[in-house]
């Protein structure tokens, strides 16, 4: 069975909050330094394997930024 792994599908919509950067157990999201047309710093996956795509980032993200596929 293929693993669940969480996406930045879209980076438009991040407003940089940080929210699912504090609530991943794993520690694999970061708001990196490249900034959105709206001008805020988007969200990254600093650590991709460590991803168990748990689904906590998709759910707390006010904006749907992520998605677990
Ligand atoms: S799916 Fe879970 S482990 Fe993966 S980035 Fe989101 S909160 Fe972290
Ligand atoms: S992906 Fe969502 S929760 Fe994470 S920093 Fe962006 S807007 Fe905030």
């Amino acid at each position: 069975m293929a693993r669940l792994k969480v996406r930045v599908a879209f980076p438009e919509r991040c407003k940089g909050c940080g929210l699912c950067v504090h609530f991943c157990p794993k520690k694999v999201l970061s708001v990196g330094n490249q900034r959105n047309l709206q001008g805020y710093k988007v969200v990254e996956i600093v650590s991709p394997d460590k991803c168990t795509g748990c689904g906590v980032c998709y759910l707390m993200c006010p904006d749907v930024v992520l998605e677990v596929v």
